[in-house]
């Protein structure tokens, strides 16, 4: 069952709150807090044979479900967890010093200004990099260092990070978050 998508919720306002798996999407269509659907995707659910009659229980759901209550999640503009599996996809897979491309295991988290400098272990201030460069900038600043960053560290919007949080997004839940995703050019000064 691991391969059912994950399902988009959005508040009474049609902002978005978070993933959730099918178990919850199920248990919020049995429930009645389903307020409307917006998704183009349908994900059918079967269940076990009926006893009695034989015919297999079915249900589907939506890719993107509203539920009825208001979480004003996304409108009191909340800065999202930095995790360390969300900012990896935020910067591409690759080190922001030389462009190398990282496995997840090998990405180190660097702050950009260091913490010993006052460096803030938030989105603006940190990168994903590759060891030899970690190691190499050490304890400096990008410009003591004599480094470039290839593209600015940027804070991501609930509904980017929502993006970046699922790796297997469907099309039109990508196409929903994106409108709410302020357009960005990654381009280091
Ligand atoms: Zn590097």
């Amino acid at each position: 069952m691991s391969v059912i998508p994950r399902i988009l919720k959005l508040d009474a306002g049609g902002l978005p709150v978070e993933w959730v798996d099918w178990r919850e999407a199920v248990s919020l269509y049995f429930t009645d807090k389903i307020a409307w659907e917006a998704g183009t995707e349908k994900i059918l659910l079967r269940g076990g044979r009926s006893r009695d009659t034989g015919i297999r229980s079915e249900l589907s759901i939506d890719s993107i479900i509203a539920v009825r209550d208001r979480s004003h999640r996304f409108a009191r503009n909340l800065v999202p967890t930095l995790t360390r599996r969300e900012l990896f996809h935020r910067d591409g897979g690759l080190c922001m010093y030389c462009g190398t491309h990282l496995s997840f295991s090998q990405m180190q988290i660097e702050h950009v200004v260091p913490r010993s400098k006052g460096g803030e272990h938030a989105w603006r201030n940190v990168v994903s990099t590759c060891e030899p460069c970690n190691r190499y900038k050490d304890d400096r600043t990008p410009e003591q260092a004599g480094m470039k960053l290839l593209a600015l560290p940027y804070e991501p919007n609930l509904a980017e990070w929502l993006i970046l949080a699922n790796r297997r997004i469907l099309a039109d839940q990508q196409a929903f978050l994106e409108r709410l995703a302020p357009r960005r050019v990654r381009v280091a000064s």
